[in-house]
């Protein structure tokens, strides 16, 4: 099933998931973002982090 990164935006198929530590939302950041530890943003609360 295809995801879209929370950090570049792209459809991806390998990803990581994880809930936001400050809300509920769900982050999904991909193999290349994770790879070149890209922070993620999140889509609801706009936290950002590694
Ligand atoms: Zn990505
Ligand atoms: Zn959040």
């Amino acid at each position: 099933m295809l995801k879209n990164c929370s950090t570049c935006g792209k459809q991806t198929k390998k990803y990581s998931e994880f809930g936001c530590p400050s809300c509920d939302a769900l982050i999904v950041r991909c193999d290349h973002c994770r790879l070149v530890s890209n922070p993620y943003k999140c889509p609801k609360c706009g936290i950002d982090g590694p």
